[in-house]
């Protein structure tokens, strides 16, 4: 057996966390079209055939477009369930044993969708997967950069009512976006003890991640690609242990990086960053969690070795206690023991 296909099957089958995943992300064709005729729902796409071809763009604009068009289809509860079910029936089927899931609620509230509906709905389908597959989950809150920050801390107190979400985020078109503009909603859920993360240095420059850190305070980082292009920022991500959660499919369709090859995954390895591979929004970007990390390690011709490593430190970088933490990384070390490697 070749060492990609032998690399490729270890992944298929390893116990893994996911920390990086916008549940609206996971729309996929299908679902969006059955959803749409569902809530009668007019789209500007006939068939499956010019569906998939919709979802095609050129760079974070031209996604976004597409993907916020996508989540008109969302209105009722069922329609969350069943979009988080999805995935987390996916989650079962490639070994991913927590998954912490990102979702916009601003976007369904401008829909005229309650709040409840979108939580209730994907709560539903995490707690049904933690009691039938023990998957294990975490519902982070995310704002939408290009949005006014104004309501932001009135929608988390909401949200805290309606209760079950661990954190807050950030996300969406970052140029132009500074973090900045969200600090009071951060600085509350701080004193609330929620976590917080926030995507920075994907499109936008290094001084985003600084930003991030300094004002909002965030103890992960999304994607973070581009701290490389500043080495004090290095030194403090590395000083801080702060973890990035890297998007590799997610990078290139973006055109982040022009193809997979030349993305900077192994020089942030090499630095000795805690870097975790994820699929962002894989309904879109052509791959989930698997595909991520075998296309990656394979393309940029990393090992075994580091496919465990991104593992540990997505265990490590997520928001469960240190008994779960333990308990993930026991059934890792279990695994690779019992992996048989065919020489
Ligand atoms: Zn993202």
């Amino acid at each position: 057996m070749n060492d990609q296909k032998q690399l490729a099957n270890f992944v298929q089958h390893m116990p893994k966390v996911e920390l990086h995943l916008h549940i609206e992300g996971t729309l996929e064709p299908e679902m969006l079209l059955t959803f749409a005729q569902r809530n009668d729902i007019a789209l500007p796409y006939k068939d499956i055939e010019s569906t998939r071809a919709a979802y095609q763009f050129n760079d974070l604009q031209s996604f976004l477009d597409v993907y916020y068009l996508g989540t008109l289809v969302l209105r009722e509860e069922r329609d969350f369930y069943e979009l988080a079910q999805a995935y987390l029936q996916r989650c079962k089927r490639l070994g991913i044993m927590h998954t912490e899931i990102f979702f916009d609620p601003q976007t369904h509230l401008s829909h005229g969708v309650a709040l409840e509906v979108v939580i209730g709905g994907i709560h539903s389908a995490l707690k049904e997967a933690e009691c039938e597959w023990g998957i294990s989950s975490a519902m982070i809150l995310c704002f939408e950069r290009d949005r006014d920050a104004e309501s932001t801390v009135s929608l988390l107190h909401e949200a805290l009512r309606i209760g079950d979400i661990v954190g807050i985020g950030l996300d969406s078109a970052e140029l132009g976006n500074p973090p900045r503009k969200f600090q009071e909603v951060f600085q509350r859920a701080k004193t609330l003890g929620l976590h917080r993360v926030a995507h920075a240095g994907e499109e936008g420059p290094p001084e985003y991640i600084w930003e991030a850190l300094d004002v909002l305070d965030v103890e992960r980082i999304d994607h973070g690609v581009r701290c490389l292009e500043d080495p004090r920022l290095v030194q403090r991500l590395l000083r801080e242990r702060i973890p990035l959660t890297v998007c590799p499919f997610s990078n290139v369709e973006l055109k982040v990086f022009p193809n997979l090859k030349s993305h900077n995954m192994g020089n942030l390895l090499d630095a000795g960053l805690q870097v975790t591979i994820n699929s962002d929004d894989p309904a879109y970007f052509g791959g989930y969690l698997n595909e991520n990390i075998i296309s990656t390690v394979n393309c940029l011709e990393r090992d075994f070795n580091d496919v465990v490593l991104l593992q540990k430190n997505a265990i490590e970088a997520s928001f469960c206690s240190r008994d779960e933490k333990i308990g993930m990384l026991a059934r890792l070390e279990r695994y690779i023991a019992s992996f048989k490697f065919v020489i």
